[in-house]
């Protein structure tokens, strides 16, 4: 057993914490989220220009090259200043792994590198008003065949970085097969802006910045070389692109747990009460060392499943596991953080109620923990619970 980075990979960590230190550090990532709607472009050029977007992403496609598990340390080390907004990352890694394993060999080799240069935003609209857990009985958007390619229409709901992403990822309806809701769909790259095409952001707790929208359809016209995959076999392809999800998001939450141990230790040795800091105070210390106990679960966790994936070995029940356990705890850690900040914690001038309104998100979103634990228990030999 080997807890331990490789040289490379603790340099790559160390160097993006730099980097979060001199281009993003708290007050500004506070500033940006507070920015209702409006996307932090700035930060997407810097990331850009730091080559952010193309970790994970082979070289031929214009990307850094790297694994999974560069990509979790990408995400934690944003995350610990970024919290919920470093997702503006994660959901255009997603998208771009979608249209390099599926795309036609144009589409590729154009788009896939400009998502690496920071020159091309995308996002996904899967879930529907009807229902995020039951998308299989909730999607209604429907692709019907014209001459020259599709026409889509229908609602989408909570697409994040829709407002200023270039294409949207949409998975639609393209033909019925009786009894069995998870055929007949297909993946599409919808163009954005488009006509008939109408996206609006929806008011949100957290990440405001990064607007989670309705996306409306009418008949939108979409090409035949933006059908990513296969035509009616595009559940089982949207699920091979977002197989990592989990462990990406669990990275996410070990990264909002950095920085609320941070922000609770400092403020725990400066802040005095009854001629002392208060950390000095048994009960503050037992708060300090429950996060520290969740982080280091967390972090085990989240490891595990990431470098069972990087062996290409299964890591299905292990993302699950991560995804839960560190969700739990970085909402549980952001609230105790709260607490040690007393008055501070409420205050929107401090980055604490920011991380705990950040990882609420990730106890429901993408998929949520209820669900989360029903597939963990199948995969212990339960029955199907729906
Ligand atoms: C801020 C935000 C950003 C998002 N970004 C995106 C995005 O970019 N793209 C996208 O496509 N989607 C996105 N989503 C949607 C997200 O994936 C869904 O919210 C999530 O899947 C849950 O679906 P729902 O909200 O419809 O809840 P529902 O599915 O309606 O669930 C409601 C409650 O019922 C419970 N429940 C449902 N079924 C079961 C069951 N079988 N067993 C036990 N409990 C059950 C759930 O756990 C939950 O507690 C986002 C959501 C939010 C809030």
């Amino acid at each position: 057993v080997d807890f331990e980075l490789s040289t490379e990979q603790a340099a790559f960590a160390e160097s993006v914490r730099a980097w979060v230190e001199r281009e993003c550090p708290k007050a500004e990532a506070r500033r940006l989220e507070s920015r209702e709607h409006e996307y932090p472009v700035d930060l997407w050029a810097k990331m850009a220009a730091a080559g952010f977007p193309g970790v994970g992403l082979p070289e031929e496609a214009g990307g850094q090259g790297g694994g999974l598990f560069e990509q979790v340390l990408l995400q934690r080390e944003l995350a610990r200043s970024l919290a919920g907004l470093t997702w503006m990352w994660g959901i255009t890694a997603f998208c771009a792994k979608a249209v390099w394993r599926f795309g036609v060999d144009d589409l590729r080799h154009t788009l896939v590198p400009s998502v690496a240069a920071g020159t091309a935003r995308l996002a996904m609209a899967v879930t529907e008003a009807g229902g995020g857990t039951d998308i299989l009985g909730a999607l209604r958007t429907s692709a019907t065949r014209t001459q020259d390619g599709w026409r889509l229409s229908g609602e989408k709901m909570w697409s994040t970085g829709a407002l200023a992403a270039d294409h949207l990822l949409v998975l639609a309806r393209t033909s019925v097969v009786e009894g069995r809701p998870d055929k007949g769909l297909t993946m599409f790259l919808v163009p954005n802006p488009a006509d008939g095409l109408e996206v609006r952001p929806i008011p949100k707790l957290g990440m405001r910045a990064l607007s989670s929208c309705v996306v409306a359809m009418d008949a939108v016209a979409v090409p035949d070389d933006r059908v990513l995959g296969t035509v009616d076999g595009g559940w089982r392809d949207i699920m091979s692109v977002i197989d990592t999800e989990r462990v990406l998001l669990a990275a996410l939450c070990c990264g909002i747990i950095d920085g609320v141990l941070e922000d609770a230790l400092a403020y725990a040795t400066d802040r005095h009460a009854f001629g002392r800091p208060i950390g000095q105070f048994q009960a503050i210390q037992h708060h300090l060392a429950d996060i520290a106990m969740w982080r280091a679960q967390s972090e085990l966790v989240t490891y595990h499943a990431a470098w069972l994936a990087a062996e290409g070995r299964p890591f299905g029940l292990e993302a699950d596991i991560a995804k839960v356990v560190t969700s739990e705890h970085a909402v549980a850690a952001a609230d105790l953080g709260l607490q040690i900040l007393g008055g501070m914690g409420y205050s929107l001038d401090t980055d604490m109620q920011r991380y705990w309104r950040d990882a609420r998100l990730f106890r429901i979103g993408p998929v949520t923990n209820e669900v989360t634990r029903s597939l963990i228990a199948r995969q212990l030999g339960m029955p199907r619970a729906w």
